[in-house]
């Protein structure tokens, strides 16, 4: 019986992971969970997944979640700590994190430091601390074991091979809701065609971000942290989302992991790994979807991946001024209070007017954070 403590269990990846956990009753049990601020979600899921400790990271709310789980034998904690304690909940063998946004680092961290491996879904750890992480785990080690389709494909294609023989790393793209759209018509899209993904269904914040292809440029940084900030990272536009990603070898024989685009499939893998459970999810039909098609993603049309890997690029506190900046234009698109070119606008200058200092420790992302929430704040403010 494995323990897992789930991290974001009302999101789009916690949801998802209950359902897998739910399937193999015999295997998995939670004896943590963690949730943001939807409370009757929160309180259903602790009804039935009957956690030891469960962790509301909005205070204002833990009253209402104490009354609606009232006669339930569980702790509730609250806030950071609250997060931090089930990330490092003792009787967890695996943490799984969903969180969403830069929210997920300190519980990250929090796991590993207890010496839990940890099924990350949360790519914005990585993307924003990614030494500091990969440095904890090494201390204490401990696995990171990737949830995010790409980076679970790229872990199973190399398959415990030497990431040395790696030649280079093909990471995937949908290309999102407006792949075929021109420069022009991309400049006014609603939010309602923006949160309209044409192949996964997702959390609000991570739709937008894959129209502006940020997603990837998140996922590019993210495949540096795991298989080697050396490694020569592609990314190639395939609209079917059928192959996950790929690896070329150093001998040019290349890799490939393939499925329906179904979270639940990484997830359980994550879970599962180093074995494989049976699944009940259906097998992927190839004789149906007939072609795969694959095109060079277009920079000029999608910025917001050329502005990561220039991030990536000039390093130190850059990927997480761009990680901050791009969660406040995405709310601001959301609450439609910039238009949609504006997103990539003002991750570019939040980046510009930035003054990268080398990562030692937290306190240095923490602050590059926030300067970089207050500078997009304040070009949105200015600017509209
Ligand atoms: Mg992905």
């Amino acid at each position: 019986m494995k323990k897992i403590s789930l991290l974001g269990s009302t999101g789009s990846i916690g949801v998802n992971t209950l359902d897998v956990v739910e399937r193999y009753p015999e295997n998995f049990q939670i004896c943590a969970l963690s949730a943001g601020s939807n409370v009757e979600l929160f309180a259903q899921q602790i009804r039935k997944f009957k956690p030891a400790l469960a962790a509301l990271f909005d205070i204002s709310k833990i009253d209402a979640l104490k009354e609606l789980v009232a006669d339930l034998d569980v702790e509730i904690v609250s806030g950071q700590e609250g997060a931090v304690s089930a990330a490092s909940y003792s009787d967890a063998d695996l943490v799984v994190s969903g969180v969403v946004g830069s929210a997920g680092l300190l519980p990250a961290l929090a796991a590993l430091r207890a010496g839990k491996n940890l099924a990350l879904a949360n790519k914005e750890t990585l993307v924003i601390a990614g030494e500091l992480v990969l440095k904890e785990a090494e201390c204490t080690n401990t696995k990171i074991i990737p949830i995010d389709s790409e980076h679970s494909a790229i872990f199973q294609a190399l398959n415990g091979e030497s990431p040395e023989r790696i030649k280079k790393i093909i990471l995937t793209a949908s290309g999102g809701p407006f792949r075929t759209f021109s420069l022009k018509e991309m400049e006014n899209v609603t939010v309602k065609e923006a949160l309209n993904h044409p192949n996964w269904s997702m959390g609000a914040k991570i739709t937008i971000d894959s129209s502006t292809m940020m997603n990837k440029g998140l996922e590019y940084i993210e495949a540096k942290w795991l298989f080697g900030v050396d490694t020569n990272v592609e990314v190639i536009v395939h609209a079917q989302s059928i192959i996950h990603s790929m690896i070329e070898f150093v001998d040019t024989s290349i890799m490939a992991q393939l499925g329906i685009p179904d979270m639940r499939v990484p997830i359980a893998y994550a879970l599962t790994y180093p074995d494989r459970f049976v699944s009940e999810l259906p097998s992927l039909d190839l004789a149906t979807m007939g072609n795969l098609t694959f095109e060079a993603p277009d920079l000029v049309r999608f910025p917001c991946l050329q502005l990561a890997m220039d991030a990536m690029e000039m390093g130190q506190t850059m990927p997480a001024v761009l990680n901050a900046a791009n969660e406040i234009a995405v709310q601001a698109f959301l609450d439609e209070l910039i238009p949609y070119k504006d997103i990539s606008e003002i991750i570019r200058m939040a980046m510009h007017n930035h003054r990268p200092v080398e990562l030692k420790e937290l306190q240095d992302v923490l602050d590059a954070d926030l300067w970089a929430r207050e500078e997009a704040t304040k070009l949105i403010t200015v600017t509209h």
